[in-house]
């Protein structure tokens, strides 16, 4: 009952966890569950009658194995519902939802003291949790040592007792040495109970376990077999390379004891243990030595700072456990699990050690997860997922947080709906409802499109839940996949550039964090303050500006990326020594896709590939980057190790190209038509050119000129085109393509064109340029998509009035098809399954897109502009059908010049003529 007026406590926390949340919250993966099959005997329903078709259901219980106690959960039909079961009869066993925790700092020194009492118990030893096991395996120690238990150990393994040291000092939560100075106090207050070893880092029992528990522990003993274990040494000194170690964990001893003689302690007690390290599963942990002295003086309260161990801080292994470490350290995984009774462990060579270092680098995980230290970066944006190859930015920014003992960063979306009585999709770009008006919406011609804008913002706090940074950007995306990877590339990349320039002034990196919608807190500069003193050595590779293509080798099959095609290479690295020709191959893929133009790869590599046709390879060479790259890259790291040292060296890239493939708009529009929907575009330009007798025509945003070339391979009355892109490249394959087009023409054999002469332009078709006035026909297939809506807009306007071609064809996609498109794409190349065929929004079709139109936003849009300009203006399209539902693929206006309308020649730009062709300049005889 709630009484009136009283505030209930927490009750949002309280109605909200689901039973297995909270005992998640209370004891992390220290809850250990497991779900068994009950077979259900069917219960003699029917003697005689025999059931033959069905099988009984199949029914599980859980049991919930939990340091303090272990419960089972009734059966369910549902592995969910047993252990939500089994979560919440502990819950009631444990009474952890009637008070919560909250005791004094007397009582909690009772509760520790409660706590020693209890792990030393009889009892305990039979509980099967890891840290039983320590309790075992120290009865099995030699001699001297034989049953004294490390404190670290209990300070490591059991999360009660930190959670009870809390209370005594809430510092105690990240420092594992405060807990331990506390264990052996409350430990000295239990004298009849237990012994404090002289340097308190060990506790023993007083007196002797039970017969039977001795009998059994030494009964398991002549079970274990000998591990031999490889581990990684982390000396003090930078000076010395981190090295491969082996260790024999004996068959009877006590691991730890090993670990310890390896680092030249006495024992076990010595060892300091780490929190884990890296993957969430991980049971890698640095041990290292206790640093007595500022153990010593934990242990009174009084005294706070101890800064003068600083000396001997092991800085790498420091940077790698994200706390500090004394003096050389050991990387090692081992230990007992809940999954398993017996000691889990797991070799740890040079190569993996280097992969997590290099994880530790914003961008490190999504090389890992690409398997490319030497060629993979992190892309420039989230395009598209079917393009995207690797981990996923939030993943990786997961990741980076976990290597960086931060907590899991905190995505949140918001979705501005613009109309909610109209679910229509719409734009992708930013559109706040306040910033427009209904009637500026409906002069954009965006009055139908009102949609759900979707926009992430995400904040990144210190495990004690200081804030580090924040990014809110403006934009806005349809899908919440979309806003929330975008930002977290955002971050990455962001985080990637102070990782790689260490001089970065606070101002100079505020002015970044500002382009990238980033605000950071002093605290960031605590959460990273060693990464510099660490990733220094080494030169970041950020532009391909002086590389020289050495060769290209293979006969140019004319098939050549563009940006948004995905490239598939297969690539070797060397290390190549300077002087003396040495080589040693460090990384290779046989077959490495990516997306061209995105900054995917290391722009060496991609500046060579967007060189390179099919079947054509290249190498090059470029400076070393950081040698932990290499390292991480190298099977066999102490070669290459023994090769960087003493010569100046390279990297030497071999590259093939493999295969190109176009992006989904393209493949989509090839396989689903006959013929391509781009090959009914300009059958349906053809037709309206020989329909008008037109002799001129220019096409706006012709890109790689592949309407001007075509065209030409049909007889028309033209004499005169031209093209204008903003695209350099394309513009450049459009001149090629035209340009072979044209001469091969001249053929007199071949007389199907009047060609006279032929131009491209560089030049933005927002704005007006005199030369291109009065055109016969004007084209301007699949480019207002490309724009904004409101410069769709003004050229729509800056067409009609200046330029004034007689006829103006535009085609742009019609947004209702997509449906259709998308939902016959090959499976797998989509997103979410759970996001098909739900009337949910789809996609657009292509990255590159800025809107995509419904039929009646395309209409609306083009009847204003003719009534404005005094055109008429008919609509049709390519692929599907007019009658049918949902109308065309392709939408196309054909605006024709009224009779009377009289067009305004305004002085304008000109645009940059980038290549032309004139019959009167071919050699005469040709013709
Ligand atoms: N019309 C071509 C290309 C379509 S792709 C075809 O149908 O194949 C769109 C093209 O529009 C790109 O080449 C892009 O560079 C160009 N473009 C986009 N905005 C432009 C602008 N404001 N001025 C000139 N070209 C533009
Ligand atoms: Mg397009």
């Amino acid at each position: 009952m709630i009484e009136a007026g009283k505030p209930q406590a927490n009750p949002s926390k309280m109605s909200s966890l689901s039973p297995k949340a909270i005992i998640h919250q209370k004891y992390g993966d220290k809850a250990f569950y497991q779900v068994e099959e009950v077979q259900v005997t069917p219960q003699n329903e029917c003697p005689g009658l025999v059931i033959t078709q069905k099988a009984p259901p199949c029914l599980y219980r859980c049991t919930l194995h939990l340091p303090e106690t272990t419960v089972v959960s009734d059966t369910f039909k549902k592995k969910k519902e047993a252990e939500q079961s089994a979560a919440e009869k502990a819950i009631e066993k444990l009474g952890l939802r009637q008070k919560e925790y909250n005791p004094t700092k007397q009582e909690a020194w009772d509760d520790l003291a409660g706590r020693v009492a209890f792990l030393f118990a009889n009892e305990f030893l039979s509980f099967p949790n890891p840290l039983s096991n320590h309790f075992r395996a120290a009865l099995r120690r030699d001699g001297h040592f034989n049953g004294f238990v490390p404190v670290s150990v209990i300070a490591v393994y059991d999360a009660k007792t930190t959670s009870i040291c809390k209370f005594i000092n809430p510092a105690a939560e990240m420092n594992s040495l405060l807990v331990m100075s506390l264990v052996s106090r409350a430990a000295a207050k239990l004298s009849d109970l237990v012994i404090v070893s002289d340097d308190q880092l060990s506790v023993q029992r007083r007196n002797l376990y039970s017969p039977e528990i001795i009998s059994s522990i030494n009964h398991e003993a002549s079970l274990l077999e000998s591990i031999p274990l490889d581990v990684i040494l982390i000396p003090v000194s930078c000076e010395k390379a981190v090295e491969p170690l082996k260790l024999n964990i004996s068959a009877t001893g006590y691991y730890l004891d090993v670990i310890a003689h390896a680092l030249s302690l006495p024992g076990a007690s010595d060892i300091i243990i780490s929190r884990t390290i890296g993957k969430a599963s991980s049971e890698m942990r640095i041990y290292s030595s206790t640093p007595k002295r500022l153990f010593e003086n934990l242990s009174e309260p009084q005294t706070k700072q101890a800064s003068h161990v600083e000396g001997s801080l092991n800085i790498r292994a420091t940077y790698f456990a994200g706390q500090e470490i004394h003096g050389d350290a050991i990387l090692a995984s081992i230990g007992y699990t809940w999954k398993s009774p017996d000691l889990s462990h797991e070799a740890i060579s040079l190569c993996s050690y280097y992969r997590n270092f290099v994880s530790k680098i914003p961008s490190g995980p999504y090389k890992v997860s690409r398997d490319a230290m030497l060629a993979a970066q992190l892309p420039l944006a989230f395009t598209t997922k079917s393009n995207w190859r690797g981990s996923f930015p939030r993943d990786i920014l997961s990741a980076f947080c976990r290597y960086h003992h931060l907590s899991e960063p905190v995505f949140s979306t918001q979705s501005s709906m613009l109309d909610s009585s109209v679910n229509l999709p719409g734009s992708r770009k930013k559109l706040k409802a306040t910033e427009l008006s209904k009637k500026e919406k409906s002069e954009l011609g965006i009055a139908a499109a009102p949609t759900g804008a979707i926009s992430c913002n995400i904040k990144i706090y210190s495990k004690n839940q200081e804030l580090l940074l924040e990014c809110s950007p403006q934009e806005s995306y349809r899908k919440q996949t979309d806003a929330v990877q975008s930002v977290a590339l955002k971050v990455l990349r962001w985080l990637d550039i102070y990782f790689e320039k260490p001089d970065l002034s606070a101002e100079e990196l505020g002015l970044l964090a500002k382009k990238f919608d980033i605000q950071f807190t002093q605290n960031f500069f605590k959460g990273f303050s060693l990464c510099h003193s660490v990733h220094r050595s080494g030169t970041t590779i950020t532009q391909a500006s002086d590389t020289t293509l050495n060769n290209v080798e293979g006969l140019n099959s004319g098939v050549t990326p563009a940006n948004g095609c995905l490239a598939c290479i297969s690539y070797t690295v060397s290390l190549l020594g300077e002087g003396d020709g040495t080589k040693e191959y460090i990384e290779s893929c046989e077959e490495f896709e990516f997306e061209v133009g995105n900054q995917a790869v290391l722009p060496h590599l991609e500046a060579a590939v967007e060189k390179m046709a099919v079947g054509q390879s290249a190498y090059f060479t470029v400076e070393l980057p950081l040698s932990e790259l290499i390292l991480a890259a190298s099977g066999d790291s102490a070669k290459t190790l023994s090769l960087l040292s003493p010569r100046s060296c390279k990297l030497e890239y071999c590259v093939t190209l493999l295969q190109v493939t176009e992006p989904l708009e393209d493949r989509m529009e090839q396989a689903l038509f006959s013929p391509p929907l781009s090959k009914q575009r300009v059958e349906f330009a053809v037709c309206q050119i020989r329909q008008s007798s037109a002799v001129s025509l220019v096409d706006f945003g012709c890109g790689s000129g592949s309407l001007l070339d075509s065209l030409l391979s049909y007889p028309t009355s033209l004499e005169k085109i031209a093209g204008v892109d903003l695209s350099h490249r394309g513009l450049a394959k459009a001149a090629k393509l035209v340009h072979s087009k044209l001469n091969s023409l001249l053929d007199p054999n071949e007389p199907t064109s009047e060609m006279k002469s032929a131009a491209l332009y560089y030049g933005n078709i927002t704005e007006f340029d005199p030369q291109l006035h009065g055109f016969d026909i004007a084209t301007c297939l699949e480019v207002i998509e490309h724009m904004e809506e409101e410069e769709a807009c003004l050229f729509g306007n800056v067409v009609l009035s200046l330029f004034a071609p007689k006829i103006l064809i535009v085609s742009t996609p019609n947004y209702e098809y997509n449906v259709i498109l998308q939902g016959c794409t090959p499976r797998g190349q989509e997103d979410d399954p759970d996001e098909k065929n739900q009337g949910q929004a789809t996609k657009f079709r292509n990255h590159d897109h800025k809107f995509e139109w419904t039929r009646a936003q395309f209409q609306h849009w083009a009847s204003e502009l003719a009534v404005k300009h005094n055109y008429s203006v008919e609509f049709s399209g390519v692929g599907g059908a007019a009658d049918e539902e949902p109308g065309f693929a392709s939408q196309i206006a054909i605006f024709r010049r009224g009779e009377e309308s009289v067009s305004s020649m305004e002085c304008g730009s000109e645009y940059v003529q980038i290549w032309k062709w004139s019959r009167e300049d071919q050699p005469v005889g040709v013709s």
